[in-house]
């Protein structure tokens, strides 16, 4: 049985299904969570809670994210 890390450790930001970097992020996090890379974890928590989500439309512009 696999648990999602995401939903296992609390306070982890949780990525927007909708976003797709978020979600690549996401699966980034599962694997490296497993791995033990916890410093990886760490960086890429940063990275989704520093996606913008906010009501505006979303710029179409590379955030410098590489997916
Ligand atoms: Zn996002």
């Amino acid at each position: 049985m696999k648990i999602r890390p995401s939903s296992l450790v609390q306070g982890w930001p949780v990525a927007t299904d909708t976003c797709g970097v978020c979600v690549a992020l996401d699966v980034e996090r599962s694997e490296a969570y497993e791995a033990g890379e916890y410093r990886e974890v760490g960086k890429i928590n940063e990275e989704i809670r520093n996606h913008p989500h906010t009501r505006q439309r979303p710029k179409a512009k590379a955030t410098g994210v590489s997916t």
